[in-house]
């Protein structure tokens, strides 16, 4: 047991100080308690003879010091870590994604942008600054550095599953595959579309020893030009038997949050069944506005923290963690698990083949082989050949390095499990 001594000199801080340091103590395998006296404790301070020295303030929401990620020791902001970093404040702000609370501007659906970003500017998206920092209060305190392998979080976003016949199909077409395009229009005529495919994306997965969370929209139907909630009817017989086999077969199933006006609560309502995870649709969700109504729907787990437009670490840091309320001045309850992988970064974003986007990918895991959740998205309509060519295979090649590593895959309940902060 490590025990802390919040002294005087950083008091007007003393929840979010407290917060972090649970954040290095889960990242850390330190059990951690707080101490009014000094004797036997570790000081935290600001003077110099403290043993974890901080600096003179912690950031806040809206400052424009948060777009870049070092604090230093007299609260100014700064883009390099050096001698003069806060590594604690450092950690608070990254983790909590703090850039994103007064940004710029955002896309055209709304949504904080890639391009705005410190990641963006410093080149440093693949980078897990946040580890760095945790390991240097570690140093400060001539602790051991502790690591842990690396963990996969897969999923997969259901937003299509008869449209097959209109993206494939037009694709085969070209091709003048006609063959496989009356295979389609048969597999339709009998209600079995191609993107209906979970037992095969299960049965996929536990050839590697490996298990996902789909995630289910429960609302139907085109918003506009841009937007559109699912093709298919969530109530539906063929829909629920596929949610039930997800179940039975020990995968999870989450929610995956529509682009509506509805609330966490109305959606949740149409789910029926307790859900405990939730991703956004289209990843559509502002900060903290979002994180606020996670907390209000009563969700265990969120798994929307990721860059549409590039792979990496939309927080700079490779673990699940509470994110902290600044109306509360406390953690929130449920755990965020940013996403990092997701295939249409690669397919329409960066217009990348899969040959090119599985260098940058397996380069990706090779830096982060350790102290990572890693979580990776393939949606079900990439698991066809015709017009997402080599992702499928990509996808087998995912497996089969998790496997072959002999990292493991993680699911949602076993993260809250992990990653849930001590009060
Ligand atoms: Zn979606």
């Amino acid at each position: 047991m490590i025990t802390f001594h919040i002294n005087d000199s950083v008091r007007a801080f003393e929840a979010e100080i407290r917060y972090t340091l649970g954040l290095w103590a889960i990242n850390q395998s330190h059990e951690i308690a707080f101490s009014p006296f000094r004797e036997n404790s570790i000081v935290v301070g600001t003077q110099s003879e403290a043993h974890l020295r901080l600096g003179l303030r912690f950031p806040t929401p809206g400052e424009p010091a948060t777009r870049s990620p070092y604090v230093q020791m007299d609260g100014t902001a700064s883009d390099r870590f050096d001698h003069l970093t806060d590594p604690l404040a450092s950690a608070f702000q990254m983790v909590n994604a703090l850039q994103e609370y007064d940004a710029p501007e955002y896309d055209e659906l709304n949504r904080y942008q890639f391009k705005t970003s410190y990641q963006k500017r410093l080149n440093n998206v693949y980078d897990n600054l946040v580890q760095k920092c945790f390991e240097s209060i570690s140093s400060k305190l001539k602790l051991p550095l502790k690591s842990t392998p690396t963990r996969f979080f897969l999923s997969h976003d259901i937003d299509i599953v008869y449209g097959a016949i209109l993206e494939d199909g037009n694709n085969v077409i070209r091709k003048g595959r006609f063959d496989l395009f009356f295979k389609m229009l048969f597999n339709l005529a009998i209600a079995r579309p191609e993107w209906l495919n979970m037992d095969k994306i299960m049965a996929l997965e536990s050839e590697y020893d490996c298990k996902s969370i789909f995630f289910w929209i429960v609302n139907k139907g085109r918003i506009n030009s841009r937007e559109e909630n699912a093709d298919y009817t969530f109530h539906s017989r063929p829909i629920q038997r596929h949610f039930d086999a997800v179940a039975r077969q020990g995968f999870e199933n989450g929610l995956h949050k529509s682009i509506s006006s509805e609330s966490f609560r109305e959606e949740l309502t149409k789910f029926g069944n307790a859900a405990y995870a939730n991703r956004y649709h289209f990843l559509k969700f502002r900060l903290p506005d979002a994180w606020h109504d996670v907390e209000s729907g009563g969700l265990k787990l969120d798994a929307s923290l990721g860059f549409s437009a590039e792979m990496g670490f939309r927080n700079s840091y490779g673990l699940p963690f509470n994110p902290y309320d600044f109306k509360e001045r406390r953690p929130f309850s449920f755990v965020e698990a940013p996403l990092n992988v997701m295939d249409r970064t690669f397919f329409q974003y960066k217009k990348q083949t899969a040959a090119e986007a599985r260098v940058d990918i397996f380069d990706f895991f090779e830096r982060n082989r350790n102290n990572c959740v890693l979580s990776v998205l393939w949606h079900n309509n990439f698991f066809t050949d015709h017009k997402f060519k080599g992702y499928v295979a990509l996808y087998k090649d995912i497996l089969a390095y998790i496997s072959d590593n002999k990292f493991r895959t993680i699911s949602a309940r076993e993260i809250t499990q992990h990653y849930t902060i001590s009060p």
